[in-house]
């Protein structure tokens, strides 16, 4: 059982789709109290083969409000309270500064970067959950000596990348990522500092789960000796898309 109770102890979730719904429903059965969801899309049908918790009846509504209504069912202790938008430049602070843990299951990288430097900025550890075709990956993240974000994929990519429109995401790698990104979340906010530092890759056409050590980059632009980021800036957010 997860001491979830507090703001200081409820987990932010970025994401409610194909990552962030079987990581919502994991956490929710894992005991966690406090549950905050953050998605500004609706339910769409060509998704629930990955998006665990909704029903063809919820095409169209809500994902946040699907979920949170998903999630009372199955786990009827759990405070599940939402933000039905996108987590962005003006608000992010706020939502992030809440929280114990952030999940970032989200699917552009401009998002991913402005969650990574608003929780370290707010030094509050975050767990970044992405999947495209067959490969998940999950990083745990925070400072105080331990890598961000930044540290491995330094600013947000231009250009033409694989999306989940183009390359297709396999439902159960989404699940993976999703369960791994729980399971990270849980030990972070139990205090086990082995929870970050480190990415967990999963294939899932050849069954391989590897879990690959990371370090800080001593020039990193947010956590490094020299960061040039101190604040969010707009401006920094744009760009590509990626897949969740
Ligand atoms: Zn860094």
């Amino acid at each position: 059982m997860v001491d979830a109770s507090g703001d200081s102890k409820s987990i932010l979730l970025v994401g409610a789709g194909g990552i962030g719904a079987p990581a919502a429903w994991a956490l929710a059965l894992a005991g966690v109290r406090a549950l905050v969801l953050v998605d500004e899309d609706a339910v769409e049908l060509g998704n629930l083969h990955r998006q665990i918790l909704f029903e063809e009846s919820g095409v169209g509504h809500s994902k946040v409000v699907a979920l949170a209504e998903a999630l009372g069912r199955e786990a009827p202790g759990l405070d599940v309270s939402w933000f039905e938008g996108r987590a962005a430049p003006s608000t992010v602070a706020e939502l992030v500064g809440r929280a114990g843990v952030v999940i970032d299951a989200t699917d552009n990288f401009p998002t991913r970067f402005l969650l990574a430097d608003a929780a370290h900025l707010a030094g509050v550890p975050i767990v970044h959950a992405a999947a495209v075709r067959w490969q998940a990956t999950v990083l745990g993240a925070a400072g105080h000596g331990k890598p961000c974000y930044r540290c491995l994929f330094e600013d947000v990519p231009s250009g033409a990348l694989l999306d989940c429109a183009t390359a297709g995401v396999a439902g159960p790698v989404c699940g993976v990522a999703g369960a791994v990104a729980a399971d990270r979340a849980i030990r972070i906010l139990d205090g086990d500092r082995t929870a970050v530092g480190t990415i967990v890759t999963y294939d899932g056409l050849t069954d391989r789960l590897r879990q690959i050590e990371v370090h800080p980059r001593a020039n990193c632009a947010l956590c490094g000796a020299e960061a040039t980021i101190g604040t969010i800036d707009a401006r920094r957010y744009t760009n590509a898309v990626t897949c969740e």
